[in-house]
């Protein structure tokens, strides 16, 4: 008999997303004329870039002939493209990294809730709450969370981001062995200053704690002094393991690529206290599970570092910009309290009138047809908030910010 890994029983029966997807089918069955416009899930709506798309005609060309054909390749990834990304990426914010300390994936989803395999089980576990619900998921499957108790895991520290705190979480009253960063943050749309980051790092080094830092959304920050990579912190090398990720930089939800970066200087400790280097076994874990991610993709991805590729992205993440300006905008206009949507592609909304999360997912679905995310299914201290992504078209966003002011008016 297959006895079953018990511990999958212990999450939540769905992911987020399927409960709303639950309900707005549950609406669109006595609602079949209603024309539903989601600002929710955060997948991006516009084309890929024209330098990718060219990229990915070349790469599938080379793929038609026998000189050119490509079948398995490094499963650390290309060099072509781990060179472009250390250059450009890195090099001009004074972050030096060896070429074999990146490591190409098929998306940041796999390798943030990958990496916690490099780590024993019974390692102690802190997240900023509200979160990406993948970290501690991934975590909980192999038991390393505990007991889920009224939607908290017991195993875990949550370090509250609120607006009492102005989402800055203050670090945890007790030792950590791994910490989750994700900044600019996906929910709250918020970041951390270069101080802020200091004082994690500093806690890291002081603490032995492991950093796993998520900059899947690094590209949308426009204030020239909030962090792009935790490398910009002198010592990060020691303490950090980061994530990034092409799907919202460029477009490649579908084409799917990212990378992560596990520095040669990161160390974690066997119980008899012998240090044990992390890059050379997140090479052999990646050697062992993962067969690389596709050549197509990873021309693809080395186009948007092109001088062309580079400006195309660029008014790609502009545009969805414009859109999270005017969410901000119509709301503070409506008194709506809202944070985020500065230095990136969420807008997080506290619900009216103490209203809860899912309570004011249904108004806004009934009232004005326009689905959010609700800020609980994000964590405990989501709860009373929502959020809105900028990812829908100019014409889509407008259309919902009128709706909503419409019902909000009413
Ligand atoms: N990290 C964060 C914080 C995200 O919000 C997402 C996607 O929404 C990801 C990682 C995963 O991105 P992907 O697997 O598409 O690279």
């Amino acid at each position: 008999m297959a006895l079953v890994n018990e511990h999958f029983l212990k999450l939540s029966g769905n992911y987020l997303f399927t409960d709303i997807a639950k309900k707005v089918n549950a609406f669109k069955a006595t609602h079949r004329q209603a024309d539903i416009i989601s600002l929710g899930i955060g997948d991006v709506t516009q084309p890929l870039c024209p330098a990718v798309i060219e990229a990915l005609h070349r790469a599938t060309d080379e793929m038609a002939t026998a000189s050119g054909f490509h079948g398995y390749g490094p499963e650390q990834g290309y060099d072509f493209l781990r060179e472009a990304i250390l250059k450009n990426d890195f090099l001009p914010r004074g972050i030096h990294l060896d070429i074999d300390e990146i490591f190409i994936n098929d998306g940041a989803k796999s390798d943030t809730g990958n990496i916690q395999e490099l780590i024993r089980w019974d390692n102690s576990v802190g997240v900023t709450d509200p979160i990406y619900p993948v970290y501690l998921d991934s975590n909980a499957m192999i038991g390393r969370a505990g007991q889920k108790v009224d939607d908290r895991w017991s195993n875990v520290t949550y370090l509250p981001c609120n607006a009492e705190n102005k989402f800055v979480p203050s670090l945890p009253d007790r030792r950590v062995d791994v910490i989750y960063l994700c900044y600019p943050n996906n929910p709250t749309g918020t970041v951390l200053s270069k101080e802020e980051l200091r004082k994690w790092v500093n806690y890291a080094l002081r603490n032995d704690t492991l950093i796993f830092y998520d900059a899947a959304y690094q590209a949308y920050i426009q204030d020239p002094e909030i962090p792009h990579s935790i490398y910009e912190i002198r010592g990060a090398r020691k303490c950090a393991i980061e994530f990034h990720s092409f799907s919202k930089t460029a477009g490649f939800t579908g084409v799917r690529c990212g990378y992560t970066i596990v520095p040669k200087d990161l160390t974690a400790a066997t119980l008899q206290g012998e240090r044990i280097a992390l890059n050379p076994l997140w090479l052999r874990r990646q050697s062992t599970k993962f067969n690389g991610t596709s050549y197509l993709s990873q021309r693809a991805a080395e186009a948007i570092y092109t001088p062309e590729g580079k400006e195309q992205v660029r008014a790609t993440i502009n545009y969805y910009m414009q859109n999270a300006s005017r969410l901000v905008e119509t709301f503070r206009r409506l008194n709506f309290e809202v944070y985020g949507g500065e230095n990136a592609p969420y807008v997080w909304m506290r619900t009216p009138k103490g209203s809860s999360s899912w309570q004011f997912f249904e108004e806004l679905l009934y009232g004005a047809q326009v689905v959010c995310t609700p800020g609980v299914g994000f964590g405990p201290s989501g709860e009373g908030y929502v959020r809105f992504t900028a990812f829908g078209s100019h014409e889509r966003t407008e259309e919902a910010l009128a709706r909503i002011e419409k019902w909000f008016g009413k």
